[in-house]
């Protein structure tokens, strides 16, 4: 099986690389950047742009299947303060017309593509402790950031080329993943690694700075699971879109005192404004329960051990 991974490069894309070549394929990464924080494992890895056509369709030449993992993305810091929107749907969107149209060209007939639970209606998360996150409350469609409305349409455009080009296309949501190896700096960092970072960098007795009052709720996945659920809806005959999270829901708060607990530290909370998204979210999983016999089930302490001892070893 030979295997193209766009996005190789990144967080996701790095560990799928990993999982996918112990599985005995052969992978072509693909990337604008070479990873961050270990050499790919994959076969062969091109640098490049996936907005190029041309390098669009050269990555996809004797390919089998397609995961299209590249995107224009980052944690709130970088999509919910409204500078990066331009580029986000422009590049994202243009990377996934790509990958299709060149792929199909190429012969390429399976395709992985990653949607994110950004794609939610704001309206049905608004209750932090209630939110509504079901595969079938996607419309009537109302995303509260530009990154979600890009992610809705090119989950339909991967579902039109499936009708009409007769492609095999399967479509997860990923649910805020975090793990080892992901970008913990520089403005496009996720939550857990952000506050990982925070605590990590922190003097024992100090404080740390959370974003809004803490009380928003989310569910983390850990990255291995996410892998796991990505290979799992493949092995399947399910094209989704599925959700690929966890429904341990927490507050940002407890997260944080997670990681505190785990740093051994003492320290305090000091809330401050900053881009927040929406109030309440949480993987829904009984839809990948029925179609794919699974879910993902570790406990979230367990990934911000992890994690938090990954980050902390980077910024000794
Ligand atoms: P990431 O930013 O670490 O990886 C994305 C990679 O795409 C980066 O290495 C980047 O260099 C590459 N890329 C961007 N533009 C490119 C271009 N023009 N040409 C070539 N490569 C380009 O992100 P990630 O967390 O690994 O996410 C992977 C996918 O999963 C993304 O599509 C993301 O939207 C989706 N997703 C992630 C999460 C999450 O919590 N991490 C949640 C929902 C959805």
């Amino acid at each position: 099986m030979r295997a193209l991974v766009n996005g190789a490069g990144g967080f996701i894309g790095g560990h799928l690389v990993r999982d996918l070549k112990a599985k005995g394929y052969w992978i072509r990464g693909a990337d604008l950047v070479a990873h961050e924080y270990s050499p790919s494992l994959a076969d062969e890895f091109l640098l490049g742009d996936l907005r190029d056509p041309e390098f669009s369709r050269q990555v996809c030449e004797g390919i089998d299947v397609v995961y299209q993992l590249a995107a224009d993305m980052g944690g709130a810091g970088y999509i919910f303060t409204g500078d990066h929107d331009a580029a986000v749907m422009h590049n994202s969107a243009t990377i996934n017309l790509n990958a299709l149209e060149q792929g199909r060209l190429a012969g390429v007939k399976r395709f992985f593509y990653s949607s994110s639970a950004c794609i939610y209606p704001e309206y049905n998360q608004l209750d932090p402790d209630n939110p509504k996150c079901s595969e079938d409350s996607a419309y009537p469609a109302a995303p509260d950031s530009e990154y979600g409305w890009e992610k809705l349409f090119s989950e339909r455009l991967y579902l039109a080329y499936g009708r009409n080009y007769g492609l095999d296309v399967r479509i997860a949501r990923f649910h805020n993943v975090f793990g080892t190896e992901g970008a913990f700096s520089g403005g496009k960092e996720k939550a857990p690694a952000a506050i990982c970072r925070k605590v990590a960098e922190a003097p024992d007795g100090g404080e740390i700075e959370i974003w809004g009052d803490g009380k928003q709720t989310r569910s983390f996945l850990y990255v291995d699971e996410c892998v796991q659920g990505i290979n799992r809806l493949l092995e399947s005959d399910f094209p989704g879109p599925v959700n690929i999270g966890s429904e341990e829901r927490v507050t940002i708060n407890q997260m944080a005192e997670m990681v505190i607990g785990i740093s051994g530290k003492k320290l305090s909370l000091r809330h401050i404004p900053g881009p927040l998204g929406v109030r309440g979210r949480n993987s829904d999983n009984r839809l990948i329960r029925e179609k794919l016999e699974w879910a993902p089930s570790r406990p979230l302490v367990e990934g911000l051990e992890k994690t938090y001892r990954w980050i902390a070893a980077e910024t000794s």
